[in-house]
């Protein structure tokens, strides 16, 4: 495991840090938002309350992701700023563990291969290539395809 926990939360962003903070703080923003909005229907029912965390999931999410691309795909921050945002919790290193392993490249949650999760006996029906879904049933099955978690259509690696 790497040292993340050797930066200090309070830390001065490292140099480079110019290169994403225009994208982070537009999509920082979005997350604002979507909290916004979705602390506005409380008092709702479960199945809704938790389809309105979805707009939030899938911001973290892309936020994750952009982090993600910029260090290990395209290499354009250092090593010393990705800790540092995960320090920060801009991201989600879990779900950026799971990306680095094969077959798992898409993942949208990690709530989706937590098979001990409460809305999940087994992994989410979204990790299912949809090859397989038409394989399987009918043209419905492939469109009922839904993450409860964060409302992913569907993030099998072969898809
Ligand atoms: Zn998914
Ligand atoms: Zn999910």
């Amino acid at each position: 495991m790497p040292k993340a926990s050797r930066i200090k939360k309070n830390a001065p962003p490292p140099a480079g840090y110019d290169k994403v903070s225009p994208t982070l703080t537009k999509l920082q923003a979005k997350l604002k938002q979507a909290q916004v909005a979705q602390s506005v229907r409380t008092g709702s029912s479960a199945s809704t309350k938790q389809l309105s965390l979805w707009p939030i999931m899938q911001i973290n999410h892309q936020i994750s992701r952009y982090v993600y691309d910029m260090y290990y795909k395209r290499k354009l921050i250092s090593r010393e700023l990705y800790d540092w945002l995960l320090v920060q919790s801009y991201v989600n290193g879990d779900l950026i563990a799971k990306w680095k392993k094969q077959g798992y490249e898409h993942l949208c949650c990690v709530q989706c291969i937590m098979v001990q999760d409460k809305n999940h006996k087994n992994a989410c029906v979204c990790r299912v290539p949809k090859a397989t879904l038409l394989k399987n049933g009918d043209e419905e099955s492939t469109k009922a395809v839904e993450c409860v978690t964060c409302g992913c259509r569907g993030c099998a690696s072969t898809d």
